[in-house]
């Protein structure tokens, strides 16, 4: 919806070193032509933007380049300001859509990519409705999925054929946390023509910078960390040119566009995100030291956490985290499980993640498995009940005592 473009006239000899990410957060998108004299871009509702005359109609019509009025599918400036900010914070970006969810964004880029006949690779950790999308909607278009074990990057290599033109990418996987090597993963894809995407909604570009490891579309729910406040749905896909143009023109067809006030709500999201990941990812390696320390406990699923699977791969590639992690309870009493749960009492129950309270759900990844085990191998079977954790922004000692009574409340009286 927005491209790179001139830098901000306003200050024409701003120094050209690469500023921290606290800094970027503040200025992204924040471009004069777009906010006038107020901070913030306003809210432009609109659908039809008017012209001087016929000339200038038609040469608007011509033009429909990134930036440019044209009609409101096509955004207006608190749009065109939040794309512009998702892409400076992207290194190795050229543009950004938006979409209406995070799973129009998933389906949008899959489609921007895929024919009918090709083959798509989806990693077996992906996010449910990802899944879903590979083997319903893409099927009935003609286009084959193959699942592959996220952690075995010689079976990943081995499920490559001819046909296959893309690969999705989940990292970590959202319930199971586990990591993929990408950089090892995003070289085989490249070498057999494949495009590689990745879902990276969970440490967003501020944890994991997607293209430069690699990927050539990184693809966000900003439902969860940039509007942070679980009161909006929005979707984003960031690439470089040639794969941002192929974006565009797939979601401008489908006609996506998102609505202006949901694009202000998301831009004052962002501008702190910086600070709210960096609390919730310290909540929550606290708070998963913690349940380490517990007997109820089997597993804690914490990339962020040393020793925990994953923290390797995590600590190579990765500069943050968040507050979304799990863990395994022992025994595989799911009764039991719920007691816990419902006995929480600053958690919410809920689906969804990213906001500035914190939420917890229960799951069980193995009905949907299809090309790797859950439990994992060397794990007892009964270890397959989990509990995923959002971590938000209450202190962490008090989200520990909350669990600690909950974990006396789920034991047999
Ligand atoms: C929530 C989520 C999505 C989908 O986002 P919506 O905005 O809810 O459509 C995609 N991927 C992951 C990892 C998610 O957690």
């Amino acid at each position: 919806m927005a491209a790179k473009g001139d830098t901000d006239a306003r200050r024409p000899d701003r120094q050209e070193r690469q500023l921290g990410t606290g800094t970027r957060l503040v200025e992204a998108g924040r471009r004069e032509e777009w906010t006038g004299a107020v901070v913030n871009p306003p809210v432009w509702r609109a659908s039809t933007h008017l012209y001087n005359d016929v000339a200038a109609l038609r040469g608007g019509q011509r033009g429909n380049a990134d930036g440019a009025f044209f009609y409101g599918r096509r955004g207006a400036p608190t749009q065109w300001a939040l794309a512009d900010a998702l892409t400076s914070l992207e290194p190795g970006a050229y543009g950004t859509m938006l979409y209406p969810s995070g799973t129009a964004a998933l389906a949008g880029a899959l489609m921007a990519v895929l024919s009918p006949g090709d083959v798509l690779l989806v990693t077996d950790n992906a996010y449910e409705p990802t899944r879903n999308l590979a083997t319903g909607i893409l099927k009935r278009f003609g286009i084959e999925s193959r699942f592959f074990d996220p952690c075995d990057l010689d079976a990943f290599a081995a499920v490559f054929c001819e046909r296959t033109k893309a690969v999705m990418l989940e990292c970590p996987g959202s319930l199971t946390m586990e990591l993929q090597d990408i950089p090892a993963m995003a070289t085989i894809a490249r070498a057999k023509g494949a495009v590689t995407c990745i879902d990276n909604t969970w440490a967003s570009p501020l944890g994991f910078a997607a293209l430069e490891h690699g990927c050539d579309i990184s693809i966000m729910s900003l439902t969860k960390h940039v509007g942070g406040h679980s009161d909006l749905m929005m979707g984003s896909a960031t690439a470089g040119e040639r794969h941002y143009r192929r974006l565009r023109n797939t979601a401008q067809a489908l006609g996506h566009v998102v609505s202006p006030d949901d694009a202000a709500l998301a831009l004052r999201g962002l501008r702190t995100m910086g600070v709210r990941l960096e609390r919730e990812a310290a909540s929550a390696l606290n708070i998963a030291a913690w349940l380490q320390s517990r007997d109820e406990v089997a597993q804690v699923l914490c990339p962020m956490l040393p020793g925990a699977p994953g923290h390797t791969i995590w600590k190579r590639d990765f500069t943050g985290g968040c507050g979304l992690f799990s863990f395994i309870l022992q025994g595989g009493d799911d009764e039991a499980r719920s007691r816990f749960i419902d006995a929480l009492q600053l958690f919410g129950i809920g689906y969804s993640w990213g906001g500035f309270e914190s939420l917890a759900i229960p799951f069980d990844p193995s009905p949907i498995r299809s090309a790797s085990a859950w439990p994992p191998a060397g794990w007892d079977a009964a270890d397959r009940l989990g509990v995923r954790l959002s971590i938000g922004l209450e202190d962490a000692d008090d989200l520990i005592a909350d669990l600690d009574q909950a974990f006396n409340a789920m034991a047999p009286a």
